[in-house]
């Protein structure tokens, strides 16, 4: 018999982490128990200050909000004001050697948000920006919860296995219900393993993402409102995208370790250098950070009065995870009120819908494996799918099936189990096939032309000058 543990009137919660996670679990919990009118007090512990520009003020990543979650925060009435969004992504584009083919959404609703999580990039003199995270922090405060800008260095549970933190010397609690959001921090993790009583493996990697000035009109002519994709085959090197935010450009690259020299080598690959301003510093970048991706959590993060979630605890594999710390704060929150604050309780309801989210990434896995085991290494193969794409980009109409799986696959839109079905429809398969036996033979699809994108760029420059007499 278990016994189930109930948050009341009088309750007290802790949420160690005010990312994403933290936030969305503060929001839900006091928007829930407001409506069933139980009084609970929420804190929220969170060490960073987020008006600091640069890797200290900010939760490191691309900054790509999904089109999924900005359609599930409006359908909440959460809506990201346009100070927060620093870019409207409505393309993607794929490069791929000489290879170069650009994705739009058949349906005009599709939108995404390219963000920065803190205050921007460390550039001296440069605007301070407002993030995304201390924006969903101000959302949570405003449904009642308190923030508390400390970070907790101790966690620890009395007798009745209430919950005590301790910031330095200055002790809180006891709270009857531990969230942890502290997202991939060890000292954090290992705080919160001691409160289960077990351990929480991750199976992680690392990522480097940079921050390159262009300035707002580089960014407008060169990227546009795409996000920009790289397909390529250099050793260690996964995943690789530049990301148009204000005068900025974000570089995230995953793989191997990724440093100095595999950005250097990246940047000055003929699929960049063909991209980017002609006379842009590449080796000038304002910014950096190397931040771990959480690729596969090992164990149930949930024990008595403690539960993990987002990256903490389980999230998506590769892509959306916001999306995945949205949607598990809210089942944590739900469980947590309408269930129990016991392990039984989260094994019956949170822990399913982790579970959903696994079993995605599993498929995730297959999709992940297959483009860089096969797709990345067979070049008729990759020039046959993004010719596939193409030919679907220049019809009308919403059977755009492949370019569609390629979408979802880089924005994280929809499940991975979704875009294997849509890979495999017989018609797509056929045609991706057909395409690369094409490609044995036929020189590999180019898209706009790069040299006409930076012929008007110098004319424009000219012009500038022209105008500007020294
Ligand atoms: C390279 C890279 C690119 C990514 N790109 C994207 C993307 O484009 N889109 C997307 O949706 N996801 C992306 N992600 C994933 C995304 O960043 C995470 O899934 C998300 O940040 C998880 O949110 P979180 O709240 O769980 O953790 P975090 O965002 O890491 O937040 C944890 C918070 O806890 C605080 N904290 C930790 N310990 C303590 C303590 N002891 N006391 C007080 N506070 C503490 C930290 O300061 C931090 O604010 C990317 C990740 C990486 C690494």
């Amino acid at each position: 018999m278990h016994e189930s543990i109930h948050l009341d009137d009088g309750s007290r919660v802790a949420i160690v982490g005010g990312g994403p996670a933290g936030s969305f679990t503060a929001y839900f919990l006091r928007e829930i128990c407001d409506r069933v009118g139980i009084e609970v007090d929420v804190d929220i512990f969170e060490a960073k200050d987020f008006s600091k520009p640069g890797p200290a003020g900010c939760n490191h990543c691309g900054g790509i909000v999904s089109e999924s979650l900005v359609q599930m925060l409006a359908s909440e009435g959460i809506i990201l004001p346009d100070a927060v969004v620093q870019r409207g992504i409505q393309a993607y584009v794929l490069h791929s050697g000489p290879a170069t083919v650009k994705i739009t959404p058949p349906v005009n609703e599709k939108r995404i948000a390219a963000i920065y999580r803190g205050a921007g990039p460390l550039a001296p003199g440069g605007p301070v920006r407002q993030g995304l995270d201390p924006h969903l922090l101000r959302l949570a405060e405003r449904k009642g919860a308190q923030l508390i800008n400390r970070k907790v260095h101790v966690i620890d549970r009395d007798s009745s296995g209430k919950i005590l933190l301790q910031c330095g010397q200055d002790r809180f609690g006891p709270y009857d219900f531990l969230v942890g959001a502290g997202g991939l921090s060890e000292a954090t993790k290992a705080q919160f393993e001691k409160c289960l009583g077990h351990p929480v493996r991750h199976k992680t990697t690392r990522a480097l993402i940079y921050e390159l000035y262009l300035g707002e009109q580089a960014v407008d002519h060169f990227l546009d409102h795409s996000m920009h994709v790289f397909l390529q085959t250099f050793k260690g090197l996964e995943f690789a995208a530049i990301i148009p935010k204000g005068e900025y450009a974000t570089v995230c690259l995953v793989g191997d370790d990724p440093g100095k020299e595999m950005a250097d080598t990246f940047l000055a690959s003929q699929e960049v250098t063909r991209l980017l301003p002609p006379d842009l510093d590449i080796y000038k970048r304002v910014c950096a950070c190397k931040p771990l991706l959480n690729l596969k959590t090992l164990d149930k993060p949930y024990a008595d009065r403690v539960a993990l979630v987002g990256d903490s605890g389980v999230t998506r594999l590769y892509k959306d995870g916001i999306g995945a710390a949205y949607r598990l704060a809210k089942s944590l929150a739900v469980t947590a009120v309408f269930q129990g604050v016991s392990a039984h309780d989260f094994d019956n309801f949170y822990w399913k819908k982790c579970r959903q989210i696994q079993k995605d990434n599993g498929y995730g896995e297959i999709i992940f494996n297959l483009g860089e085991g096969v797709i990345k290494r067979v070049s008729p193969l990759r020039y046959g799918i993004l010719r596939t794409v193409k030919n679907e980009q220049q019809k009308p109409g919403r059977k755009r099936f492949m370019s569609m799986a390629m979408w979802d696959t880089f924005t994280g839109s929809a499940p991975y189990k979704d875009i294997i079905k849509r890979m495999l429809r017989p018609g797509v398969a056929s045609r991706v096939v057909f395409q690369s036996l094409v490609s044995l033979f036929a020189p590999p699809p180019r898209g706009e032309n790069n040299d006409s994108v930076r012929r008007a760029w110098q004319a424009l420059q000219g012009r500038r000058e022209d105008s500007h007499p020294r």
